[in-house]
């Protein structure tokens, strides 16, 4: 029923934000301690981050691995046989400094909630080449730790400069016979500490003032065409993968004017350990939160915290 201004009669106790792995776990959680959540997905992202890849080999419980969108089938699965309410509709609005808060939707509805978990996740940058996103999970990747076992002996790239790029390239020498590092300029903003292991490897080559322009390949990477941004001349490298970390943006849009965000990595700041923000009864999990081990077990771990942060503020 709906009540004036398009308001939904109900209080829920729990609206959770977000369909990856956090939002997923604090939803089953929530709903085995009867707080009958609601949570809405997005309309076109639904599942989060997995669902745009292929093989995850590193959630524990599946010793095969398991493809990223049946992953993800099954964590909606499990959250809607507890009795979550699932919706794939996007959340606009927010309201987060009223008792109940209110959640707008694209289509102008108004929930009201004693609580809300925030669990929309991060988006990696993009090159914004063609290649990529056709590529996405034959050769193209923005996660060394998920992906860097699946190149044992062949030849990578990581493009980037600061410490994830060093630490990509780093964890990736394990595995790789060679990794190029192509960065835009010609010293690297990484930590000297990162800078000067990475420096020292003898598996690590730097491709100094490139940009990759094509990532090239029909069904899995074969190739980078690489610019030097100075001099202009261009060279094809010869790699099985390409590994894009030139950053990550917390989607925060609906709350950076109502809560504290780390101005280093633009992670919304959480009272740790618990996933409590600023503003009572508003929790946050995953890899919003996460400026570091963005994983989806970590993500998963968090949204369990968050639920039952959000039990014991409604207890
Ligand atoms: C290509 C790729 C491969 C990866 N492979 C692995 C792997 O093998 N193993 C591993 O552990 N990790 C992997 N990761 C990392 C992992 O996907 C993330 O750490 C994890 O998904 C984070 O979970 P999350 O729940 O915080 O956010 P996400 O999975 O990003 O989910 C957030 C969700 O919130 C939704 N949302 C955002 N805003 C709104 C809104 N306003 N209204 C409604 N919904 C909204 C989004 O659309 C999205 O569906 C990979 C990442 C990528 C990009």
């Amino acid at each position: 029923m709906l009540l004036a201004e398009n308001l939904t009669a109900d209080v829920h106790d729990v609206v959770i934000i977000g369909s990856g792995p956090a939002g997923y776990t604090a939803a089953v959680y929530a709903s085995r301690a009867n707080l009958n959540p609601i949570l809405f997905t997005s309309s076109v992202e639904a599942g989060g981050e997995l669902m745009n890849t292929t093989d995850v080999e590193n959630y524990p419980g599946f010793p095969e691995g398991i493809m990223g969108p049946e992953l993800m089938g099954h964590f909606e699965a499990q959250a809607r046989r507890f009795g979550t309410d699932v919706q794939y509709e996007d959340v606009t609005e927010l309201d987060l400094n009223v008792q109940p808060k209110r959640i707008t939707l694209a289509d102008g509805t108004i929930h009201q909630a004693r609580a809300v978990i925030l669990a929309t996740g991060s988006k990696y940058r993009e090159l914004g080449l063609a290649g990529e996103s056709a590529l996405v999970g034959k050769g193209v990747s923005w996660c060394a730790t998920c992906d860097g076992f699946f190149f044992r002996d062949q030849p990578l790239a990581v493009v980037g400069g600061g410490d994830s790029a060093m630490e990509e390239a780093l964890f990736l020498t394990k595995f790789a016979s060679k990794v190029y590092v192509i960065h835009r300029r010609d010293e690297l903003r990484a930590s000297q500490i990162m800078a000067d292991r990475a420096l020292a490897n003898e598996k690590i080559e730097f491709i100094w003032n490139s940009a990759v322009t094509a990532i090239n390949g029909d069904t899995k990477v074969e190739s980078l065409d690489v610019e030097n941004i100075v001099d202009g001349t261009t060279s094809t490298l010869d790699v099985n993968g390409v590994f894009i970390a030139i950053g990550s943006d917390p989607r925060t849009d609906l709350v950076k004017d109502q809560l504290d965000i780390d101005e280093t990595d633009g992670t919304i700041v959480v009272q740790e350990p618990s996933t409590a923000t600023k503003i009572p009864g508003v929790f946050a999990a995953g890899d919003v939160v996460d400026g570091k081990y963005r994983q989806a077990i970590t993500a998963a771990g968090m949204g369990a915290k968050a639920a039952i942060d959000v039990e014991d503020f409604l207890g």
